[in-house]
């Protein structure tokens, strides 16, 4: 499944309050066949956009559109000796990919493939990502040592998927993300950067994940995520940039986490998302008017579903 921008351009506009449910499902499905040009290009985010179109489909109450054997056929072809996984067949194993392919195994109730034909079981996997921990309790994306709370969340989410979360040092993995906290409530990427939504998301869910979030300042960092929200009923991820459709997963969810989604108008979010869809031809872009891709379908629909959309699955905040 390819991450490529296309076919389909933003075309919703503001009385447009339907969710095209059939054209998006039709979008997913032919994302492997569409573009067999940008497909090779784009081999770098493979097993992410998998992911995401999985989970989309799971969305929109389509779980049974991508054929589950060659699902896992591929998830299994990204494994490499060291149990981690990387974005496609013969890349690095890496963290994020790690983390993709542990969450298409769970969704699809096909852990056990890892010990029937994969390159070591659950195990192996979590030794992996294990292996990636600092001794201030952060994490590496892959053996070149690059930090990021993302990896941290990243590490927790899959380790707590697959229930082995002692192979790693919890409490020290807590402590490094409230040394990433800044005096407005929110998160940066590592100590001292500036806050951001996503990162907000991957701190805050790894709290949920540990069982720590009576750490967090709910009501300073609600405060922060609620001005997220502009004019146009959208969410940006950080002071004076535009607005975004995937942050109204990121910033949803984490609002959702500290029970403070209430603070937000979500009749506003959900019109600003639905401007975000291609009534025609299927998919989400980041903003109106714009080309849709993988990604921006998939957080577009899990922010929608956090809403309580109409005729969309539930989804975990987490
Ligand atoms: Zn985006």
């Amino acid at each position: 499944m390819a991450l490529v921008s296309g076919p389909g351009r933003a075309g919703g506009t503001l009385t447009d309050s339907d969710l095209h449910t059939s054209k998006h499902v039709t979008y997913i499905k032919n994302l492997d066949t569409v573009h067999e040009l940008e497909y090779w290009l784009t081999e770098h985010l493979r097993l992410n956009g998998v992911y995401w179109g999985l989970t989309a489909l799971y969305i929109l109450g389509h779980p049974d559109t991508l054929p589950r054997d060659q699902t896992i056929d591929f998830v299994l072809s990204c494994q490499s000796d060291n149990g981690g996984f990387g974005a496609a067949p013969g890349h690095d194993s890496h963290m994020l990919y790690t983390v993709s392919a542990v969450q298409i195994l769970i969704t699809i109730d096909a852990v056990d493939e890892l010990d029937k034909r994969g390159r070591g079981g659950k195990e192996k996997v979590g030794s992996f990502i294990a292996n990636l921990q600092n001794a201030d309790g952060s994490f590496m994306g892959d053996q070149w040592g690059e930090t990021d709370t993302r990896f941290l969340y990243g590490a927790l989410n899959a380790l707590s998927l697959l229930r082995l979360m002692d192979l790693v040092d919890v409490p020290k993995a807590v402590s490094h993300i409230q040394s990433c906290e800044n005096l407005d409530g929110a998160y940066g990427i590592r100590p001292g950067a500036e806050s951001h939504a996503g990162q907000v998301f991957t701190c805050v869910g790894a709290l949920a994940i540990a069982g720590r979030l009576d750490l967090v300042n709910k009501d300073r960092l609600g405060a922060w995520l609620s001005e997220r929200q502009i004019e146009s009923g959208g969410f940006n991820g950080r002071p004076e940039k535009l607005a975004d459709a995937c942050y109204s997963w990121w910033v949803g969810s984490s609002l959702a986490m500290i029970d403070r989604l209430h603070w937000i108008d979500g009749e506003k979010l959900a019109a600003f998302v639905l401007q975000c869809q291609d009534p025609d031809a299927g998919g989400f872009a980041d903003r109106p008017g714009n080309m849709v891709d993988v990604y921006h379908t998939h957080f577009s629909l899990a922010g929608l579903s956090l809403l309580k959309f109409d005729g969309l699955e539930e989804i975990d905040a987490v």
